[in-house]
């Protein structure tokens, strides 16, 4: 059957610019990922193999796609994307053929960035009854397994994964020649809070009274999806009373309708 869990893009339009406050893990990307694809020469003059595989794990919503689609910008490479649920919920019995299908996508349309979200879906520590849903998972893991000890490593193919839950990671998945480097993307601090909201609203026309360093101090424990959301909000409210700019009360509106109901904690230190 023509089924297709596997998403490719050919071209992104998310840079390392459009990311607020994950320096450090950029860095991790770009030494790991980008380097290998646009430079592997200097890898093979050292004798060094860069790392397979590069398991990004944090709280949902952080930026690890984001990450993922931004060095897949950089090094016009092609991007195929599957989630691991998706593998082996939503297209029952082919999880493993998908798989082998996404590495041969990579090989064709070298050089190519796979991701895979959800790792844990199909890597968890395995469960000791095996029942048929059970099976499915393991046969999944076995050919990704297969696949990164197959393929080899000349840097043209880079493959990342993310998860929420490295606790439940099966230890096969992080041996050396597979995910062997792993990079926490952690919740956003204040500073990065700052610098998120200060991206997601380039597009706006602002009034002046709007303070970012204050929002980042009124939203603690929000993802940077929350903030793309709250600065959304924001704007809706300006369009609502049908105002020209957005103002820091309409910041503060929408901090009211979409983190309060939620964390009742949010506004503790106003
Ligand atoms: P999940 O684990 O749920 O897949 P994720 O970590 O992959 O989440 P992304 O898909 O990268 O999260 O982020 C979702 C959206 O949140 C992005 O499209 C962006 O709008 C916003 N976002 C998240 N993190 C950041 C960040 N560090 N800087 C700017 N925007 C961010």
């Amino acid at each position: 059957p023509e089924v297709s869990a596997m998403e490719v893009l050919e071209s992104q339009d998310i840079s390392y610019e459009d990311i607020g406050g994950l320096d450090n893990q950029i860095q991790d990307i770009i030494e790991c990922v980008e380097l290998p694809l646009i430079k592997p020469e200097s890898f093979e003059r050292v004798g060094v193999e860069p790392p397979k595989g590069v398991l990004l794990h944090g709280p949902p919503g952080t930026g690890k796609t984001m990450m993922a689609k931004a060095v897949a910008h950089r090094t016009d490479a092609t991007f195929i994307r599957v989630v691991g649920s998706e593998l082996v919920q939503k297209y029952i019995g082919e999880g493993s053929r998908l798989v082998r299908e996404v590495f041969d996508m990579a090989r064709k349309k070298a050089p190519s960035i796979i991701f895979i979200d959800e790792l844990d879906a199909i890597a968890a520590t395995r469960l000791s009854d095996t029942n048929g849903a059970d099976r499915e998972v393991q046969r999944t893991l076995m050919q990704l397994l297969a696949e990164m000890d197959g393929f080899e490593n000349r840097g043209d193919i880079r493959i990342i994964a993310a998860t929420n839950r490295v606790d439940i990671l099966d230890p096969a998945i992080i041996r050396p020649g597979r995910f062997d480097r792993m990079v926490e993307v952690p919740m956003p601090d204040t500073e990065s809070r700052s610098l998120i909201l200060r991206i997601h609203s380039r597009g706006l026309s602002l009034a002046l009274d709007v303070d970012f360093d204050k929002l980042a101090t009124l939203t603690e424990n929000t993802s940077g999806a929350d903030l793309h959301a709250l600065t959304t909000e924001a704007g809706m409210f300006a369009v609502r009373n049908d105002r020209d700019s957005v103002t820091m009360a309409d910041f503060m509106a929408a901090i009211d309708k979409v983190l309060k109901p939620r964390q009742p904690q949010v506004n503790e230190h106003p």
